[in-house]
């Protein structure tokens, strides 16, 4: 980072210091020849600091950080930016048209792609073209998600702990958990953080929705993650009242229905369940006969099923474990006891 401002470059296009620049880039065509482009906005500030970038919609029909990202891009003020924003509110176009989480067809899933290659397949072509000119000139970069369709999740960051630059934005996003794993192979915010871009995921709310409270929340986030990089100067970095970093989980941790029916759920996401409480009852339409989950150990409940509807072997909530410690702490900031939730 120089201690001048620099233009900020990608295929042939160039913004200057203290110019913003709205565009809409071809990342790859349709099947009547059309561009597919994504959306994307370069604030480059008056003034020298790091570039960051600002990513939704990997998966077509995750829409809350649609929001996030297009808030920060036109109705913030960009005055006294130091350094550069790249937002890019819409990576999936094909996922978004169809308010789909997948590209339509062969290798679907576009943060399996990243960082993509030339000459390749559909999803590796859109993924390089987006890779190498908007994510790789950057320092650092935020990717919002929600859950899958019919499920929800806790407000929560997904980073590789075990990276410096990662864990470091991460802390100063502000969430209270942390999902700690370097994620899988393809996956935008591991192929980025490996090549030397600390990203971090961030997990919020459900699909096909704004959910206008989780929005919020993630702007505070951005602030603070600008605070402690000295994007925005006048902000201060925010400490969210209690943080647990959770290592070693897996998707493998959602509990599944051993029966099939109606699913009653006794809790929200987020909430703190302890060892042997009931989180759900399934039952039949008839209500005369439930199959009752309990907690098995005492643990977060990071994400929960929606739609309440149940066959024997699908996911109830992504159910993880909390360490005693951790158990305590929580209780003590949320006023969240065994009593006053059994
Ligand atoms: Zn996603």
């Amino acid at each position: 980072m120089s201690d001048q401002p620099e233009p900020f470059t990608y295929d042939g296009g160039r913004v200057e210091p203290g110019e913003t620049q709205q565009l809409r880039y071809a990342v790859s065509e349709t099947y009547l020849g059309d561009p597919v482009r994504i959306p994307v906005t370069i604030i480059n500030g008056p003034r020298p600091g790091p570039t960051a970038f600002l990513s939704a919609a990997i998966h077509g029909d995750e829409l809350n950080g649609i929001e996030v990202v297009r808030e920060v891009a036109q109705e913030w003020n960009h005055t006294d930016v130091c350094g550069a924003i790249v937002c890019l509110p819409v990576l999936n176009v094909q996922g978004f048209t169809a308010q789909e989480r997948y590209l339509p067809i062969y290798e679907r899933d576009l943060n399996r792609a990243f960082p993509g290659k030339q000459n390749s397949t559909s999803s590796n072509r859109i993924a390089h073209s987006i890779y190498h000119n908007f994510i790789a000139p950057c320092d650092f970069g935020l990717d919002f998600h929600t859950s899958t369709r019919g499920r929800t999740n806790m407000f929560h960051v997904r980073a590789d702990m075990d990276d410096e630059g990662a864990a470091r934005l991460a802390r100063a996003f502000g969430t209270n958990l942390i999902m700690a794993g370097e994620g899988s192979s393809g996956m935008l915010r591991r192929e980025a953080t490996e090549d030397g871009i600390p990203t971090i995921t961030l997990e919020m709310g459900e699909a096909h929705r704004f959910e206008r409270e989780l929005i919020d929340h993630a702007l505070d986030g951005v602030r603070s993650v600008f605070a402690e990089y000295g994007i925005y100067q006048q902000e201060t970095v925010r400490w969210p009242g209690w943080r647990t970093v959770i290592e070693g989980w897996s998707e493998k941790t959602w509990l599944r229905a051993d029966a099939g029916g109606i699913v009653e759920m006794r809790h929200e996401r987020g909430d703190l369940v302890h060892d042997g409480e009931t989180i759900c009852r399934i039952t039949n339409p008839f209500k005369s006969d439930a199959t009752v989950v309990e907690a098995p150990f005492t643990g977060l409940l990071v994400g929960v099923l929606e739609n309440p509807v149940v066959y024997p072997g699908n996911p109830l909530c992504h159910f993880v474990k909390i360490e005693e410690m951790q158990e305590r702490i929580i209780e003590e900031r949320t006023g969240q006891t065994h009593e006053s939730t059994a």
